[in-house]
């Protein structure tokens, strides 16, 4: 099997297993536990957030332990729940379905939702601009798509809105992010960026599923959930240990290769996109994560196109394979990037990781090129 999916989840890395492993057996209390267990667990964790906050370079008072970026997502986007005060919420038509299908529940709530397009994948700050209004309350414009791979420009974007509270008596704007298919893929920096939050999964750096992150510098964030004090309250729950220490495992090996697996990974995709020319490609030609191309067939429905290459031994996908309804909602996606409904229906998308090499690369330009001839 030559696996093109790794968008959807990688493969845990043996050091990050290893981690895991460790950290169950050694440290075996409830964090939460006053006895010695429990506080050299409690130790840990904390030393783990500050090492993991060090490499992120923030403060770790500002991260907080999730069971992926779906929940910190929704720790976020649900805050707007117990406000009182409804208002504007801003967010790009492109976002994962972790955010976007909040747009409908804030709507019933009696929220404005504004939707921005992202023609070609990329949000206008002008559409931006405009959008905003003495309402807003949150934005939320994710940096790397799942389904393209469109990297925003989330700093700039982040001075829109900052430039806009300046002009209307400072009024906060909470500007969230989804960074979960940039996380040890490109080199980005939360506080430059200035975002107050962001979200983090694990097993798309080759850590553990069931694990991620949410960076929050906004003390008026309401928990989701409701229980203990753990995560200073933010996200109660006794936690997952093992997959914490597992993860910030990935973190650093991610981050110490970042530069020369993003190499290597470019020169896959630029080999990728100039083998497979006869395919209309929507990932965009720059200001794109090399991690995931996203390419249409003339005349296939993507659930044919992966079904043969699945014959043929590859592991693609139909844009988005977050969900099982993901088909339905990736074309959401390619809509709002303004590519036709046929584009979108025949989309496939390949993602690498620093694991795919050049042989796999090759079998699959090859496979295309036999499938494209026999279905022209
Ligand atoms: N956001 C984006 C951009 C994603 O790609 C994913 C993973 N499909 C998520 C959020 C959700 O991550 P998880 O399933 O680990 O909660």
């Amino acid at each position: 099997i030559r696996y093109f999916d790794n968008a959807a989840t990688t493969s845990i890395s043996a050091a990050a297993l290893d981690a895991y492993t460790k950290a169950v057996e050694h440290y075996r209390g409830n964090p939460s536990s006053l006895h010695q267990e429990g506080r050299e667990a409690k130790a840990f964790l904390q030393q783990t957030r500050e090492d993991i906050a060090g490499l992120l370079g923030v403060d770790a008072a500002a991260l907080t332990f999730t069971s992926g970026a779906t929940e910190a997502n929704a720790i976020i986007l649900s805050s707007l729940i117990w406000k009182e005060r409804k208002g504007q919420v801003i967010l790009s038509g492109i976002e994962h379905p972790s955010v976007s299908e909040y747009s409908r529940l804030l709507k019933q709530l009696g929220w404005k939702v504004t939707v921005l397009p992202a023609p070609r994948g990329f949000v206008q700050k002008e559409d931006l601009q405009r959008a905003l209004s003495s309402e807003t309350r949150m934005v939320s414009i994710m940096l790397v798509n799942n389904v393209t791979g469109s990297i925003q420009d989330v700093g700039g974007l982040v001075e829109v809105v900052r430039t806009f509270e300046a002009g209307h008596n400072n009024r906060k704007i909470h500007f969230h992010t989804d960074a979960t298919q940039a996380l040890g893929k490109i080199r980005f920096d939360l506080k430059s960026m200035g975002v107050d939050s962001a979200a983090f999964s694990a097993h798309k750096l080759h850590g553990p599923r069931g694990v991620g992150m949410l960076y929050n510098t906004n003390a008026g964030i309401e928990s989701l959930s409701r229980g203990g004090a753990q995560e200073q309250g933010l996200r109660p729950g006794t936690e997952n240990l093992g997959g914490i220490a597992a993860m910030h495992q990935a973190i650093k090996e991610a981050f110490s290769n970042l530069e020369e697996n993003f190499e290597q990974v470019s020169s896959l995709n630029r080999y990728l996109r100039d083998r497979l020319t006869f395919l209309p490609v929507l990932s965009p030609p720059e200001n794109c994560s090399p991690y995931i191309l996203t390419l249409s067939h003339p005349t296939l429905p993507s659930e044919v196109f992966t079904r043969l290459l699945f014959d043929q031994g590859f592991c693609v996908s139909s844009g988005s394979a977050c969900s099982n309804n993901a088909k339905q909602k990736s074309q959401g996606v390619l809509s709002a990037m303004a590519f036709s409904p046929q584009l979108a229906k025949n989309s496939i998308r390949i993602s690498l990781s620093k694991d795919t090499t050049e042989h796999d690369a090759e079998a699959l330009a090859l496979t295309i090129t036999h499938l494209n001839l026999e279905h022209a």
